[in-house]
């Protein structure tokens, strides 16, 4: 008989699978198994890790900097972190505020474990990177999804954050360079949300891991220098994977008040230690060596930008934002939808299925996204890969 023993607990049961990550597992295998697949699901540059940032990684094995560190980081990586965003920014942020951890997104669970009690409400402009809903949940908490439209460019208002408060709400979530959306608020844009925050005493979570990756001559803009005393009620999320092409080394942080990158460092002490030591020394090297390396990625993906965009573009019925940052590009496909209902293709996620199954391109469904209607296409691939896709897209939709 089967046994009971097992069954998993009750904040597992309505847990879904990162999307994302499960879209490039399945191409993945089709590879293996000799498909010409072109994977544009997955975010991740393509670029290898810059060799100044290897070698310092290779040192740090030599030198045997390969046993635990303080939970919260090595105190150069943290200094690395504060010094790096107060340059940047222009707003002094000390080591201590600091919480290095296995990527950013374990900073973003460890921001909501450490913040959000059970019923508290987050608010999360849709579409939305597939995690945070998720996360949210695990933490006990409600994630409040606010619906932004394309012809908006996907940009939450401030009216519409205020209708969505109610007396539970403790938090704003943001995302600026936006996954999945590559759209950029401007600084006016995110001040005239942040003084909703203010007004109803908001916590609020930026998340800016694209924050360096950003086009057309735009500057990035870190929410809590918006306003005097922002950085009081707001948590920065960021780390290395995109900047840096460093996504299989995992570390991310968390910049916060001191207050609460204890309990932070506290949390994480419990729950996984510090974030591999190897890995730190590499972050290291990445934040306090040359810089042009962020640079000539930028301006690759920027290019790519430029050309999926104008592809894209031109397919009829295709619909796009202004994409100002990141490397996604999420497009409207209502429309070619409304014409592939009859062969039994009327969600996103069976267009996906059916571009991969006939077509051989990954992307990833809006639905992940809480956007129906929509998928998104990573452009962090080389230009004759994103070509071939794109070729591909049209004659799938050519066929429809
Ligand atoms: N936030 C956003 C918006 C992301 O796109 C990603 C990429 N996976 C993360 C957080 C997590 O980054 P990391 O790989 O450092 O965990
Ligand atoms: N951020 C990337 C993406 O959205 C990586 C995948 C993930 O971490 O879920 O594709």
């Amino acid at each position: 008989m089967e046994s009971k023993s097992l069954r998993t607990a009750r904040r597992m049961r309505a847990l879904e699978p990162s999307a994302t990550l499960a879209m490039a597992a399945r191409a993945s295998a089709m590879t293996a198994a000799g498909i010409d697949v072109i994977d544009l699901s997955v975010g991740e540059p393509d670029f290898p890790t810059p060799a100044h940032i290897c070698r310092a990684a290779e040192e740090a094995i030599r030198a045997g900097k390969t046993k635990y560190t303080p939970a919260a980081g090595i105190p150069q990586l943290r200094a690395a972190v504060a010094a790096d965003y107060s340059r940047r920014t222009g707003l002094a942020v000390s080591p201590a505020q600091v919480v290095v951890s296995n990527g950013a997104k374990h900073s973003l669970h460890n921001v909501f474990t450490a913040l959000l009690d059970e019923g508290d409400e987050v608010i999360v402009p849709t579409p939305y990177w597939v995690s945070y809903a998720e996360l949210i949940k695990l933490a006990g908490a409600k994630p409040v999804l606010v619906e932004t439209r394309i012809e908006d460019d996907f940009k939450l208002s401030p009216a519409a954050l205020r209708a969505a408060l109610t007396p539970r709400s403790r938090m704003l979530l943001l995302c600026s360079p936006s996954n999945p959306t590559g759209v950029v608020y401007s600084a006016e844009e995110l001040g005239a949300l942040a003084d909703v925050a203010i007004e109803r005493d908001l916590a609020v979570v930026s998340d800016e891991i694209y924050d360096q990756l950003v086009y057309d001559g735009r500057a990035s803009v870190s929410f809590p220098t918006l306003r005097p005393g922002l950085e009081h009620r707001t948590v920065v999320v960021a780390g290395v994977s995109k900047t840096y092409s460093m996504t299989g080394w995992r570390i991310g942080w968390t910049i916060a008040p001191e207050p609460l990158s204890k309990a932070i460092a506290n949390l994480q002490s419990q729950e996984t230690s510090n974030p591999a030591s190897v890995s730190q020394h590499a972050a290291v090297a990445a934040l306090t060596g040359p810089q042009e390396c962020v640079a000539e990625m930028c301006r690759a993906f920027e290019r790519r930008r430029d050309f999926v965009v104008r592809r894209l573009e031109s397919l009829p019925g295709i619909r796009l934002p202004e994409i100002g940052g990141a490397f996604y590009a999420f497009f409207d496909i209502r429309q070619p939808l409304e014409r592939m209902r009859s062969a039994g293709i009327g969600t996103s996620t069976a267009w996906c299925e059916a571009l991969l199954e006939q077509k051989h391109v990954a992307l990833v469904a809006g639905s992940a996204f809480g956007a129906e209607g929509h998928v998104r296409m990573s452009f962090a691939a080389a230009e004759e890969k994103l070509a071939a896709g794109i070729d591909r897209i049209a004659s799938f939709l050519d066929a429809s």
